[in-house]
């Protein structure tokens, strides 16, 4: 079959690779549409992303696709089924995995970065992390479901209330799911600091209900005279400097969300005294335990528009230029179209 194989940092070839063999317990899915993640960009610049990268290795955990071969145990899912499927695969018996803390699975296996992943005609899949997708649901939609899980993690730990005021750092595909799912949770507003005016426009779109330029516009003063209390920050970039920013602009009791993945060894500086005096939840979101079937209820429901979001599809043969050309990934998500 084909395949997209990562060989290591800024290398990474389409070629023939050997099929693959289901074991019982396994599923063979027919790739139709695998998305770019911002932790793809991290493998393919040799930063590795949430678990350390050995190549070869064939990228790409956000996929969506047909049901090919079932092994001989699986009961749940058939030949020809359109599903997804969430790329963390745990255990089930470690400590974490039986204390309700499954994504600190000691046994992990990351789909698309510790096993091969979706950029490829086939992909492997324990039947157990394989979801079904409704009919009605597209299999680009049905690809952004580990993202969107991914984002639901984080906005559960943000506990945004009714009426509460959201600012989000950073306006990429993240950045305008968090928004969202902000309004969804209630937000009563939604603000977005981000520089490309075209992500600006599309947040504004998608219900944001102001998008900021932070170098154009003293972001401070914006929130100073349009706001109460910033009672949650969502940095969606994962740079040092917006890290800092979403710290220092958080308002009194907010929830600061680092949600954007930095380099291993970054470093940002923080105030104890900012902490103290605005009593800071200063918090993370590790992958997206149980929240992958939510994700595909929320696709199904038509509640999320992630079709927007998505603003570049190429085919496999092509897939090298989406990681070496910065311009396709400017304004949006991009989409590899494995086959139709
Ligand atoms: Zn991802
Ligand atoms: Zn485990």
């Amino acid at each position: 079959m084909k395949a997209a194989v990562y060989h290591g940092k800024h290398d990474l070839r389409v070629e023939e690779v050997a099929d693959k063999n289901i074991t019982e317990d396994e599923v063979l899915i027919e790739v139709r549409y695998c998305g770019v993640c911002g932790t793809d960009i991290h493998i393919f610049d040799g930063d590795g992303g949430s678990s350390d990268v050995h190549p070869p290795l064939i990228p790409g955990h956000e996929f969506s696709g047909v049901i090919a071969e079932v092994g001989s145990q699986v009961k749940n899912l058939s030949v020809g089924d359109r599903v997804s499927a969430d790329p963390n695969v745990m255990c089930g018996k470690c400590h974490y995995c039986r204390n309700q803390k499954e994504h600190f699975c000691v046994n992990n296996i990351g789909i698309g970065t510790t096993a091969d992943g979706g950029f490829a005609e086939y992909i492997v899949m324990k039947a157990s992390h394989v979801f079904r997708v409704p009919d009605h649901l597209d299999f680009i939609s049905a690809a952004m479901a580990e993202p969107i899980s991914c984002c639901l993690h984080g906005i559960d730990l943000c506990h945004i209330k009714q009426g509460d005021t959201v600012l989000i750092i950073g306006g990429g595909p993240i950045g305008n799911i968090m928004l969202q799912l902000a309004k969804n949770s209630g937000a009563s507003s939604v603000i977005l600091s981000e520089p490309v005016k075209e992500k600006r426009e599309l947040a504004l779109k998608l219900g944001a209900d102001a998008a900021i330029d932070p170098i154009k516009e003293d972001l401070n003063a914006f929130l100073s005279n349009n706001t109460q209390n910033v009672d949650c920050v969502i940095e969606c970039v994962g740079n040092v400097h917006t890290q800092e920013d979403a710290v220092r602009l958080a308002g009194k009791g907010a929830t600061v969300m680092l949600f954007g993945l930095t380099g291993p060894d970054k470093k940002i500086t923080i105030k104890p005294d900012d902490i103290f005096k605005k009593e800071l939840h200063i918090t993370s979101s590790y992958i997206n335990p149980y929240a992958f079937s939510r994700a595909i209820q929320i696709l199904a429901s038509g509640m999320l528009d992630v079709k927007s979001l998505i603003t570049t599809v190429v085919p496999l043969e092509r897939i090298t230029e989406v990681f070496t050309n910065p311009e396709l990934r400017k304004s949006g998500k991009a989409m590899i179209r494995i086959s139709e």
